[in-house]
């Protein structure tokens, strides 16, 4: 059984406690997984595990490669080289049961702005195979758990941008996952909007036991308590919990921490890309 360990983080990680995150137990283990695009290399060795019931944030630049091992979890693309597995299931080996525990928010929206958010829902189920009457309540209990049940009538268009995500986070949650991926899912939200997701995503993780990956750019939405990976040009430059990432940085807070591990220009709120 594979343990994935901080010394599996690429050069340069400041961290070399070893975690308590085996292939086998963990919601999502990465192990040694690299991907290039013909000659340029996105992903480089990236070693890091999701704890089942955590939030782990994906801290990176654009271009930093969050997007691509997205893909790579999600099967959109194939696996070149190293593994990815899903408590235990081995998305290359076994993806029906690996895929079955996923639930994904991309980055870009895919909502039917002229049915309501029920109906999106409903569609969405359908696609998953989840009967009518199954798929009806399912609906109910995802919207109230984001805090939508107020709108499920409302035609999509007519919802915010932030309320726009939270259908989203609550579409994913249909087929009862047991892992959620995020990436960016605040992108282009006002700061309450954001706070708001944020806070229904430390819901699910604390109330429903959900393992999160988080991707963001974005230093104001982590917590000191968080598992944090740092991902600069597709290599894993820090790995563990943020407060430990920041002490051993020698910095005094997420934003030094990454501009000393990466050589990045930072601003208030986030990085310059
Ligand atoms: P962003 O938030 O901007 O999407 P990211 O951290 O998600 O950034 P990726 O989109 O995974 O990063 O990109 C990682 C690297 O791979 C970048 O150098 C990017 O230019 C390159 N890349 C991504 N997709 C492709 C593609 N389809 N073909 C060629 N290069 C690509």
């Amino acid at each position: 059984m594979t343990a994935i360990s901080a010394t599996n983080a690429g050069q340069g990680s400041p961290d070399t406690r070893p975690r308590d995150v085996s292939a086998a137990n963990a919601a999502l283990s990465i192990a040694g997984v690299s991907h290039a695009y013909g000659a340029r290399r996105a992903l480089i060795d990236v070693s890091f595990a999701v704890a089942p019931a955590s939030f782990t944030a994906l801290l990176g630049l654009n271009g930093a490669g969050k997007t691509t091992l997205f893909a790579l979890i999600t099967r959109l693309f194939g696996i070149q080289a190293g593994h990815i597995g899903i408590f235990g299931n081995d998305v290359g080996r076994a993806p029906g049961e690996a895929l079955r525990l996923l639930g994904v928010v991309f980055q870009s929206r895919t909502l039917d702005l002229d049915l309501s958010v029920t109906q999106n829902l409903l569609y969405h189920a359908a696609l998953h195979g989840i009967a009518r009457r199954e798929a009806r309540l399912r609906s109910d209990d995802v919207l109230t758990r984001i805090g939508l049940a107020d709108r499920a009538g409302s035609k999509v268009r007519d919802l915010s941008g932030g309320q726009m995500r939270r259908l989203e986070i609550a579409r994913a949650l249909l087929h009862r996952p047991r892992l959620l991926l995020l990436d960016e899912a605040t992108v282009g939200l006002d700061v309450k909007a954001r706070a708001d997701i944020l806070h229904h995503v430390r819901q699910l993780v604390s109330e429903q036991g959900i393992g999160v990956l988080w991707a963001t750019h974005l230093f104001d939405e982590i917590a000191p308590g968080d598992d944090l990976v740092v991902l600069h040009q597709g290599r894993v430059l820090g790995y563990g919990p943020a407060q430990n990432i920041i002490a051993e940085a020698g910095a005094r807070d997420i934003n030094s921490a990454f501009m000393r591990l990466t050589g990045a220009a930072v601003e208030p709120g986030g990085p310059v890309p």
